[in-house]
């Protein structure tokens, strides 16, 4: 990457100015790697794709109305965008107009937050002194240090011109575990309706950014102290301080917060800790004895789930996983249950393609965010896993396809023609086999089907 990014300097040239900014600087700072790495230039566009396509290389004119060009070296695209300001914001999205050729410092000046505002000169990036030689006029190094999000300037200006900052204030406080700045916070609620412009399809780019943070639960919580949760999320509200009980340590809100950092950064399996309990609220009943009971709650979730992530246009295969990781949250298996009652279960998450791995890391993290702090449930937790995917491993038949006799041979072992009995017949068979897997054969299952049609098809008496 830096032999590249050089490369690229030489190819420009001197009078490029040519620096790295935004994540990439601060990410360098913070000895994170794996980002892209964002440049910026005083050259026109124009000027950056003729001297690239003159040394021979690929230029795509990504977005050229706001001064950006993708020019890939190799292998390795590079964004560039020439030194900008942004004209006025009116409708809290888009600014109507950027002026190119303004000084960095004006460049750096329209950037969100301070820790984002910070430009690298490309010639000092293997320089021993390239922390030196960083361009920050709004202090970022200093909040990088005192792991702070702040605004660049006048909050409230800010946040007036583009209603996504608050939201990527959150979503950088809980992928950083930094605070955001008082002064920073407070505007948040002042600027709420500018925030409800903005595109669904961008709040859940940076919900989905904050969700995989190593602190969602700090990202979650600005949300709901800013009102940003109450906007996007409004679901979601009645889980805060909800008492779930003496099983609970956690209220129901505190108890999503948990089963999010528990689980895996996996964008369904985050995105289904979100969800999973949102339809308690609903559900919740106290009996004579004063316990707490959330009877059904897994279908209520599930229909407030469908809703939100509809809303939040979410793509349909992460749609998919997510309810499935909600629907079958609520199967608790215990050692007690049968090998057949196991082998249902494999059956239910096979209809869903949910893997069991998946359903088992949910399972785990749901159990350690009840917030006892004791890991007993983990070894608990391992032997059910072990067993479930050893009776997986036998390849139990899990699905009609997996019969042993398949549907022409079962309508023309009943002479019949197919129509709804079919279905209902390889119901049937599948759930006889449940309990007796070995019998998966056209012997085995011949009897039941010659057994299942004298009892279906028999006149009443
Ligand atoms: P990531 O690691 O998620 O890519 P990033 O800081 O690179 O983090 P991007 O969304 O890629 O974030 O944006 C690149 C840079 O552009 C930011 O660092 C920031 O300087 C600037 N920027 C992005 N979005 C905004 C915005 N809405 N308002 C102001 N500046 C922004
Ligand atoms: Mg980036």
């Amino acid at each position: 990457m830096i032999h590249a990014v050089c490369q690229l300097q030489a190819v420009l040239g001197p009078e490029s100015g040519l620096v790295l900014v935004g994540g990439a600087v601060r990410d360098r700072l913070l000895g994170r790697e794996g980002g892209d790495w964002d440049l910026a230039s005083a050259l026109m566009p124009e000027v950056v794709t003729t001297r690239a396509k003159m040394a021979g290389l690929k230029v795509f004119p990504t977005g050229i109305q706001h001064g950006t060009v993708t020019v890939l070296v190799e292998g390795h695209p590079f964004e560039i965008t020439t030194f900008r300001g942004d004209g006025d914001y009116l409708d809290g999205r888009h600014p109507v107009s950027v002026r190119l050729g303004v000084a960095l410092e004006e460049d750096l000046a329209r950037r969100d937050f301070t820790i984002n505002a910070m430009a690298l000169p490309v010639e000092a990036v293997e320089s021993p002194d390239w922390q030196d030689r960083i361009v920050d006029p709004f202090h970022g190094k200093d909040d990088l240090e005192a792991r702070l999000v702040r605004a660049v300037g006048n909050p409230l200006q800010r946040f007036a011109e583009d209603g996504l900052r608050p939201l990527r204030a959150c979503r950088f406080a809980a992928q950083l575990d930094f605070s955001v700045e008082e002064g920073t916070l407070l505007a948040v609620p002042e600027r709420l309706e500018v925030a409800r412009m903005v595109a669904m399809e961008r709040v859940f780019v940076e919900l989905t950014k904050l969700l995989k943070g190593v602190a969602a639960d700090r990202g979650l919580a600005l949300l709901e102290r800013s009102g940003l949760l109450g906007l996007w999320l409004p679901e979601l509200l009645p889980l805060i301080g909800l008492d779930q009980g003496r099983h609970h340590r956690l209220d129901a809100w505190h108890h999503t917060q948990a089963v999010a950092m528990a689980v895996p950064p996996e964008v369904p399996l985050r995105w289904a800790a979100l969800l999973h309990d949102c339809g308690k609220p609903a559900c919740r009943t106290v009996d004579e004895a004063g316990n707490v009971h959330f009877y059904g709650h897994e279908a209520q979730s599930l229909i407030v789930a469908e809703a939100v992530l509809q809303r939040l246009r979410s793509s349909r295969a992460l749609f998919s996983e997510v309810l499935a990781l909600v629907r079958h949250h609520g199967n608790h298996p215990t050692p007690e249950w049968s090998d057949g009652a196991c082998r249902r279960l494999l059956r239910r998450l096979e209809e869903d393609r949910l893997p069991l791995e998946t359903w088992g890391a949910f399972r785990l993290g749901d159990q350690r965010g009840k917030g006892w702090g004791d890991e007993a449930c983990v070894p608990q937790h391992q032997a059910l896993m072990d067993r479930l995917r050893q009776l997986a491993q036998a390849r139990p038949p899990l699905s009609p396809k997996a019969l042993a006799l398949d549907g022409r041979t079962l309508m023309a072992l009943l002479g019949r023609s197919g129509g709804p009995w079919l279905g209902e017949l390889q119901a049937h068979l599948l759930e006889k086999l449940m309990e007796e897997p070995e019998r998966n054969t056209a012997e085995g299952l011949e009897t039941w089907v010659r057994e299942w049609a004298k009892e279906a098809w028999s006149p009443p008496v």
